[in-house]
């Protein structure tokens, strides 16, 4: 038997093998938090204190779901195919299939990514003439997505205005149009199951007494909801083993509640609260730098990290002049680090906004390196894969309304819109979805309308007895895809992308351990019931604790699921060793032994928008934290004096983290530009400046003056400090200056009567 304990400190091995009770493991990063949390379901499984089926282990990603059971499979000789780890929407998802009749949703519910619920949204608001203007429907979807983060349904919410009250109806029939069409949104998902458990007993019951051990990962970014639905879990006997980095809190944006930590601290009694003060990731100086940046937060639980690494190497600090530039140094440096050994995969560039990667992808491309772009675009969110995505949910759902209309009439086939107009008039009228209603429209529109509901008939017959891959292949080609694409100028990189989607879908099945030929839509639901059901004593039928995935779901349901939650990166690349690029939010959780953090300026990292919230900037510092702690070995800060972003050119201040970090950590390449003396005031002035953090435009680059200045001049002012020339008016001794003064904000200064230093 493997010796799991082994290669554990003393704290780590307290927090392993705590008796099982609830327990907070507080850590900072790379302290070997996830390390310690999979080594405990290792050990409770393997001292027999609990089966492979007894564990609950919530995972941040699908990709960390993945790797821990794999680390487990690697321990332990056990099938972990059955266990349930992933995360809260991948493990609602499994719980609502298998008790669909129960939450009130058809077997082959369909889960509407960010993008399908924007336009659900807009839909619903064409059809209420509701004035999208007055009403945005991203406003309304932020609305709807955090009240059922709190767990609240629309009734449950207090309008406190007219305005208000408008949003609230709109999330009522926001649900209702879901409900009809058998599709549920991300929020739902966890709400959904929440709600089935908290009024189904019997299954409550049955869960709770399952699931003996609950382990959470990154539990500082979960929301008020996931730690409801994680009390509802626990019930009163179960050990619920969080652990967590207040510092790395980082989804503050989208409901995290950090006061989660200390609400399950005196909720769930815990007795024991483990610190891990040994960082194992990073070199020194990463950690110092790491260490004392984060020191300028106030609200904090408060920890120390200290390595036995040595120091290693100094952060290096590089300043370009363009963001063009950056990219080119960027991939220098990059080129230097291939040529010295360094695997392209340990090799991660990181950015605050996915508007960055644009360049840096540029330039990768034209110097060939390999890379991989996480949590951009998602291969699932093309435009080709949605709508061949949307040929296969309708397949499965006839009544999802937003499939239907993806497709209807794409490709053309002369569906126009008068004929779109009838049809949504009867299915208003009998209460039907839009496939259902189609026979109720008469003539010409009729028989066009007629001919697509042939199409998809027609194509889940010569479909139903085909395994996933293969029907992939034929709805290609049935949908007219194909043609369409092939006939299209700038088509060839769409049918490369469909033709990955049959790749993806073959990988899928082999992965989740479908038969190779198993039928992709027919023969599941005999096999649900078969397979995954078992009744309890009273009478409840539930799923079997060792029940697989594959006897829940279909092979082409659950291939949607997967392409709703999975990040769904490009899979052709997956496997070969190619540079990392991915934003800070996408980074959290990972290591790499080199790491460039670029785009470190003011605005850009403290993003702008923190400055409007309470709270933005510290936000933003944990953010810099958990960038800085991705590195082991060798840490790269690059920023930019002039950047151009959705289409501005912005001159920028670098940002002020760099005055929060130890200077002897620190090793300027390009020349240190002098020292902002008021980076010594920790106040931030953005607060007090209204248009602070406003990078206006400049007109042109560099225009010289008769006065002697030009735009994009570095200045000094005795009471802003440093900034930058962005625009000058007039001239003589009327000139005037625009400076963006970071901090301070954008100043329009008299040039002939303010003391402004060139530097
Ligand atoms: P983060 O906060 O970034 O999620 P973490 O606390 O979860 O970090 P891990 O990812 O578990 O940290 O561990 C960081 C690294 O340190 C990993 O490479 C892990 O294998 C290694 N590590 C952890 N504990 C030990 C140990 N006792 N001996 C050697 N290596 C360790
Ligand atoms: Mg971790």
């Amino acid at each position: 038997m493997q010796n799991l304990l082994l290669n554990l400190n003393e704290e780590q091995l307290a927090a392993v093998t705590l008796p099982a009770q609830s327990a907070l493991i507080l850590a900072g990063a790379g302290s070997g938090k996830t390390r310690v949390l999979t080594t405990r379901i290792a050990w409770l499984i393997q001292t027999g204190q609990v089966s492979p089926s007894g564990i609950l282990a919530v995972t941040f990603t699908n990709k960390a779901a993945k790797e821990m059971t794999a680390r487990l499979s690697g321990m332990l000789p056990i099938n972990t195919r059955g266990m349930w780890i992933g995360t809260f929407h991948g493990l609602c998802n499994r719980l609502l299939r298998a008790h669909h009749k129960d939450a009130g949703l058809p077997q082959t519910f369909q889960i509407l990514d960010t993008q399908d619920q924007l336009s659900a949204i807009k839909r619903l608001l064409k059809q209420m003439n509701v004035d999208d203007e007055k009403y945005p429907p991203r406003n309304l979807m932020y609305f709807i997505n955090s009240a059922k983060d709190q767990g609240l349904r629309a009734k449950d919410v207090d309008a406190y205005d007219d305005y208000n009250r408008k949003f609230v109806e709109l999330y009522e029939l926001y649900d209702q149009q879901c409900q009809r069409e058998g599709v549920v949104d991300f929020a739902e998902l966890l709400l959904r199951t929440y709600e089935l458990l908290s009024r189904n007993q019997p299954l409550r019951e049955h869960y709770q007494s399952r699931f003996r051990h609950i382990l959470v990962d990154e539990f500082q970014d979960t929301n008020d909801l996931q730690y409801k639905w994680l009390k509802l879990m626990a019930g009163q006997h179960n050990a619920v083993f969080a652990v967590g980095d207040d510092d790395q809190s980082i989804y503050a944006f989208r409901g995290a509640n950090v006061g989660n930590m200390q609400a399950f601290e005196q909720e769930f009694h815990v007795q024991n609260l483990i610190k891990l003060e040994q960082n194992y990731r990073s070199h020194g100086h990463i950690l110092d730098t790491a260490n004392e940046l984060i020191a300028n937060n106030s609200k904090r639980l408060g920890k120390n990290l200290r390595t036995d690494a040595g120091h290693g190497e100094q952060v290096r600090v590089y300043e370009a002049t363009s963001d063009l530039q950056e990219a080119q140094w960027i991939i220098e440096q990059v080129k230097d680090l291939i040529a010295e050994g360094w695997a392209r995969s340990e090799i991660a560039i990181l950015y605050r906004s996915n508007a960055q990667s644009r360049v840096l992808e540029h330039a990768l491309f034209s110097s060939a390196i390999p890379y991989r772009v996480y949590g951009g675009q998602r291969f699932f969110e093309r435009a080709e894969i949605k709508h061949a995505i949307a040929y296969l949910q309708l397949m499965d759902n006839l009544h999802n309304d937003s499939a239907f209309l993806r497709v209807v009439n794409f490709p053309t086939r002369g569906i126009g819109a008068k004929a779109m107009e009838s049809l949504q008039d009867a299915a208003r009228q009998y209460g039907c979805s839009l496939y259902a209603a189609v026979p109720y429209v008469a003539g010409k529109a009729g028989s066009s309308l007629n001919a697509f509901v042939k199409l998809i008939e027609g194509a889940r017959f010569e479909t139903q007895h085909l395994p996933l891959p293969e029907m992939v292949k034929v709805v290609l080609d049935l949908s007219g895809l194909m043609t369409h694409y092939r006939n299209e100028k700038e088509g060839a990189d769409r049918i490369e992308n469909l033709e990955q989607l049959v790749s993806a879908a073959t990988l899928f099945v082999s992965e989740e351990g479908y038969g190779l030929d198993a039928p992709a839509f027919l023969g599941p639901q005999a096999q649900a019931t078969a397979g995954a059901a078992i009744t309890t004593a009273d009478g409840v039928e539930v799923l079997d604790a060792d029940a697989p995935l594959v006897t829940i779901m279909s092979p082409l349901s659950a291939f949607l699921s997967h392409a709703s939650l999975e990040a769904g990166d490009n899979q052709a690349q997956a496997g070969q060793d190619a540079l990392q690029l991915m934003t800070v939010h996408s980074a959290k959780g990972l290591e790499f032994d080199a790491v460039f953090i670029t785009g470190m300026e003011e605005g850009l990292f403290p993003h702008e928008n923190s400055a409007k919230e309470e709270g933005g900037v510290e936000e933003e510092r944990r953010l810099m934290y958990v960038a800085i702690t991705r590195a082991r070995k060798r840490l790269f800060m690059t920023f930019s004096q002039t950047r151009m972003l959705h289409g501005q050119t912005r001159y920028n201040m670098r940002s002020r983290f760099f005055d929060e970090m130890p200077e002897q950590s620190i090793k300027w390449l390009s020349p240190k530009i002098a020292q902002h003396h008021w980076f010594a005031n920790p106040k931030s002035a953005w607060d007090e400046v209204p248009e602070a953090g406003n990078n206006k435009i400049a007109q042109s680059f560099s225009r010289q003056t008769d006065s002697g200045w030009r735009i994009g001049q570095n200045v000094s002012h005795a009471k802003f400090g440093e900034g930058v020339i962005v625009n000058i008016e007039g001239g003589g001794g009327a000139a005037r200056a625009q400076i963006n003064f970071g901090k301070f904000g954008m100043k329009l200064l008299d040039l002939s009567v303010a003391k402004l230093e060139k530097i």
